[in-house]
Order: C-alpha cells, then structure tokens, then sequence
C-alpha cells in the first residue's frame, strides 16, 4: 500500500488531490481548430441556420456512423422531443427509470406519458421483458437508453417493437465512439439521439443529434428543428427552434476530429482502474461490452455492503480527497417530481443499482496516475471502514 492511513483527509491529513477531480470535465479538441472554425463562422458572417459549420459537422458525424442520416440540435433533450414528433408517437412510452431525468422529461414536455420499466440486471438497460411488462393499450413507443454507453438487448427490444407494431427510439446521448457488432450503437432503433453536451464524450458546448436510417423521418426532424420552414417562407407544420449554432458546430466539428484521443484517454483511465481496483471484496468496476467497442466514458463502480462502507460514505471520502464521484442517476426518474406523484410498479433492479452505483473521474482531464491513485484511496477507506466512519460521524 503506497499511502499511510493518516493521510486520509477524513483521518486528518490533506487532500490527496490539492485541485478536484470532476466527473464529467469536458474533454476539449484543437483550440487552434476550435478558434479558426468559430473566427470562419465570423468571417462568413454566417452564426446559425444551415451554415458551412452545421454541414460539416453533420457530414463528419454521419461518416462516423456508418452514412446514417443525421438532425444535429441544440442539445439532445429537444432532439428527443422532435424524434418522439416526428414518428408520430401519441400516448404512453416505456421507458427506463434508471436515466437521466432529461429522458423522462422529453417525453413529458412532449404530452406523452412516461411509463417506468425496470432495467435488465446484467445490462443496466431496458429489455424486452421487462418492456413487455409495461406494454398496454395506450402505448405509443419504447425508449431505450443506451446507459453509460451499454448496448443493451437491443435485438430483443427490436423484436418486441417489430411484434407489437411499436416505434422503437433510443437514447443514445452516452454512445458517441460505441459499437455492437461492428455497428455503432447509435444505429440501432428507428431513431436514436446523441448528446454532444460538455460532459459528454464529444462536445458542441451544447448540442445534440438525431440519427436514423430513415431519410423522410430525417427530413421531418430537420424541418421540425427550424419552425416548421422547407423555404423561405413556406412553413408546413408545426416546428420549434431547436437549431445549432455555427460555433457549437465547429466545437463539434474539432471535437469528432480529436475522438481518437478521447477515446484512448477514457480506455486507458478504464484499464488504469481496473487495475487499482482489482480483488478489494464487495466493490465491483462495471464491466463494459468489450472495452474496445465502448468509449468507456463512464467509470462506474458498484459498492456492495460487504465492501465496509456503503456507496454514501465511500463518496463523503472521497469527496474529502478532492475526488468528486457522483450518484449518477440517483434518485432516479421515478422519485422525483412530477412523476414521483404518480403510481409506480416496483423497480428492484433499478433501486439496487442507484443505491450501490457511483461514478469516477475520468476523461482527458483525468490522467492514468490519477486514477490509479482514487484507486488507492478506496482501497485506503475500505480497508480502515471503523476508523473512517468514526471520521464520517457515523
Ligand atoms: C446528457 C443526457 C441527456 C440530455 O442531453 P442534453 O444534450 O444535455 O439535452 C439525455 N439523456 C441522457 C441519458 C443523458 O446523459
């Protein structure tokens, strides 16, 4: 063991990091590449509607996905909003508790209703029978979510919808840089939607995009993006503002050019984990599909009561070391407003992982020392549970 025990802050020693580590710093491309597209933008005197920037990008993004048709959006919840408009969804959608809320949300901005499926426990994801256990008359759409990049049972999800008669959309905003059978994740579904939000993998500053293999639901979704325009003044339905920037775009642009990077980075900090947190009983690093068709954004571990502290305490002290691991998705859609209001069928598989899940730094602000050294400190607490507890005040 590299550290002394003392030298845990909650024991009285410092932090072990004098600056914090975050989940979720955004990982940054080229600045030269991001200030010469957003100085272009200037030049062009051209900041949003289908500029040079918002070609490029969505050009460059459907390359990435294998020709995919792409809507790229201001942020991802809206994207999801004009994919459940633009296949017509009405009435209920099914749909994971254990997300972020923005999912829940999306649906009922849009009048639809949410309806919470418990998650697969082997793939934290929605599946098929857990969705057909939630499938009624008023059912509208399955929306799956591709959680912290898993694929999920997406050819069981597929079958369902097919059997049912179902559109079948996914959130995919953890996905950029995932793949399953070669294929990327985002391709899946009849539409699936990106995030490109800072905290992302990739980022526009904010943004997002529709991606689907159905050219007239791309068209809709595009026009749907922008008022309800196909022209100058022609205006053939009901649309909102749900537009990129040029700057997001060369953002996004600068940042699909440096994945390869981000890639490597989140991979190696994934390994360095791995390592650091081998054999210590009762915690467990979630395991992706294979790491090298993951983009390993999302370094989760699960802290089970045998691990000495539980997944709270484990997180007072590493906040107390300048570490701060965050509850994602906790408490989870189902318990907070406004849906908490409303009935609820049990979750259990849902409930145990939001009370035992907790996520790590990681991304290209976090170095493979780094890592190895959060793994120390776990291993630290865990190992001394009565000491730190006395610490915690419990
Ligand atoms: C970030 C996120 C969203 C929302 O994305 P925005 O681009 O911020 O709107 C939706 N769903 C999940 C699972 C997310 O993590």
């Amino acid at each position: 063991m590299k550290t002394a025990v003392a030298e845990l802050a909650v024991l009285g020693g410092p932090p072990a990091f004098a600056e914090p580590l975050h989940v979720g710093r955004p990982n940054v491309g080229d600045r030269e590449a991001i200030l010469t597209g957003i100085g272009e933008a200037l030049d062009e005197r051209w900041l949003s509607n289908n500029g040079s920037k918002l070609e490029a990008f969505e050009r460059r993004l459907s390359e990435r996905l294998g020709g995919m048709h792409v809507v790229a959006t201001c942020n991802a919840t809206l994207g999801l909003q004009i994919a459940m408009r633009a296949l017509g969804i009405q009435g209920e959608v099914v749909l994971p508790a254990l997300t972020f809320v923005a999912t829940a949300h999306a649906v009922a901005w849009e009048g639809l209703t949410p309806v919470f499926a418990d998650v697969e426990p082997e793939t934290l994801c929605l599946g098929a029978t857990e969705a057909e256990t939630r499938i009624g008359p008023e059912t509208g759409a399955l929306l799956g979510v591709h959680l912290w990049g898993r694929s999920g049972d997406v050819e069981g999800l597929s079958a369902l919808a097919r059997e049912r008669g179902l559109p079948l959309l996914f959130d995919a905003a953890h996905t950029l840089g995932c793949e399953r059978d070669g294929r990327p994740l985002a391709a899946f579904g009849d539409a699936a939607v990106l995030s490109f939000h800072a905290t992302k993998i990739a980022n526009s500053f904010e943004g997002g995009a529709i991606v689907t293999g159905d050219r007239e639901l791309a068209e809709r979704a595009a026009t749907m993006r922008n008022f309800g325009f196909v022209d100058e003044d022609e205006i053939v339905g009901l649309g909102t503002n749900a537009k990129l920037s040029e700057a997001g775009a060369a953002m996004g642009l600068a940042s699909l050019e440096a994945m390869d990077g981000f890639l490597a980075a989140s991979r190696r900090n994934y390994a360095a984990y791995g390592e650091a947190l081998a054999g210590i009983p009762g915690l467990t690093l979630l395991p992706f599909d294979p790491p090298e068709s993951s983009n390993c954004h999302y370094v989760v571990v699960d802290v089970d009561a045998d691990a000495g502290l539980d997944r709270d305490q484990l997180r007072a002290v590493l906040v107390a070391e300048n570490v701060l691991a965050r509850r994602y998705f906790y408490p989870g859609c189902h318990r907070v407003p406004p849906y908490d209001r409303r009935p609820q069928l049990p979750l259990p598989v849902t409930e145990h992982v939001l009370a035992r899940c907790l996520s790590l730094p990681t991304g290209t602000a976090v170095t493979p020392a780094d890592a190895a050294a959060v793994g120390d400190l776990i291993r630290l607490a865990l190992y001394q549970p009565d000491a730190v507890c006395g610490a915690l005040g419990e």
